[in-house]
């Protein structure tokens, strides 16, 4: 479906759940408010959106959270989606924990890919950052989806003064296993200051000191705005989500779906289309969801002063 910037838009991120076992310093700390139990959409009611979503069009579809394999039957939601007579693909973000018992029954879902958030290969880190998470579990999880052949990347968010020595340790990690790094520019959006956060041009910059022979690689590798480098002849890659700095705007092609059926047309505002109450009408869902669509704005406002930028934690938006 195009919007009104002349954009193909193919692409939901649907959060199923704001919950989370991780309490991730920048995205979801101990004691921030939760969406109540009876708001949080259904699988049917959600399927029902992605049924009128497919048909114009939005047939890649990211499940998300907070963390989505915290909420029960999450496994059985990626088949459901996928048998959805318009998908094209669905792929899961997580942050692992949970992941290597999960893999089985999401590999026989069909599930697409997987992307693993991992800011730190250290463990008393690991710990700190993400307030009581289990480095060894996720690094198993990634061990296990990789030699699955389950298509496999790794989120990295760097920080300054926690993490920024990392770097290298992750682009060696991304050519040892031959996978994707990418590596994310930190937001304005829950906890998260962009003044904890590096630019990826700081990024590029210590990456091709660490391999002179990067060079950018334009193979694609997913449906999102990174932007990848790689070794000639060695597999692996690093990628760059410059969520800040880099202004792919013009590119984007995706709308995001919160755990409340609300359609956000855009990250970075608080914009949003409610689609609840419109969830027994096909023909309503899909209206509200071209307007949506159509209310994509021609780039984002982070670091505007005055702009209405979104107010609530990554975890609630389909982060
Ligand atoms: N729980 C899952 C996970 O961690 O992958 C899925 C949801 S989480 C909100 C998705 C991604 O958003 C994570 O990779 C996390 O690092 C990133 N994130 C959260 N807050 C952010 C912020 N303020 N700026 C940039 N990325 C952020
Ligand atoms: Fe949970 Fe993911 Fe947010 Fe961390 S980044 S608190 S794992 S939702």
């Amino acid at each position: 479906m195009k919007d009104a910037l002349q954009r193909d838009i193919n692409y939901m991120r649907i959060s199923i759940t704001d919950r989370c076992n991780y309490r991730c310093r920048y995205c979801m700390p101990e004691g921030c408010a939760k969406v109540r139990m009876e708001d949080i959409l259904t699988y049917e009611e959600i399927l029902q959106i992605c049924r009128a979503a497919g048909r114009l069009g939005i047939v890649n579809y990211k499940v998300t959270g907070g963390e989505p394999l915290v909420r029960i039957g999450c496994d059985s939601f990626v088949r459901m989606l996928k048998e959805l007579p318009d998908t094209r693909q669905v792929t899961l973000t997580t942050n692992g924990e949970l992941l290597e018992e999960h893999l089985p029954a999401l590999l026989a879902a069909g599930l697409d890919a997987v992307n693993i958030s991992m800011d730190t290969l250290r463990a008393d880190r690991f710990s700190f950052i993400t307030g009581g998470g289990h480095l060894g579990k996720v690094q198993d999880a990634l061990a296990a989806a990789v030699s699955s052949g389950l298509k496999t990347k790794v989120n990295c968010l760097i920080q300054k003064g926690f993490n920024e020595d990392e770097v290298e340790d992750f682009a060696a990690m991304a050519f040892e296993k031959g996978i994707a790094v990418r590596f994310i520019e930190m937001m304005p959006i829950g906890c998260g200051d962009p003044a904890n956060g590096y630019s990826n041009a700081v990024l590029l910059d210590r990456l091709t000191a660490a391999y002179p022979g990067l060079t950018a690689d334009d193979t694609v590798r997913g449906n999102g705005p990174a932007v990848y480098y790689h070794i000639p002849g060695q597999a692996g890659a690093v990628g760059l989500i410059s969520a800040l700095h880099g202004m792919f705007c013009s590119s984007c092609n995706r709308v995001r779906l919160s755990a409340q059926g609300q359609l956000k047309p855009c990250l970075c505002y608080e914009d949003a289309v409610d689609l609840k109450p419109f969830l027994a009408d096909p023909q309503a869902l899909e209206d509200r969801l071209r307007e949506a669509v159509l209310r994509k704005p021609e780039q984002h406002c982070f670091g505007v002063t005055g702009a209405p930028t979104e107010h609530r934690l990554m975890a609630q938006i389909g982060g």
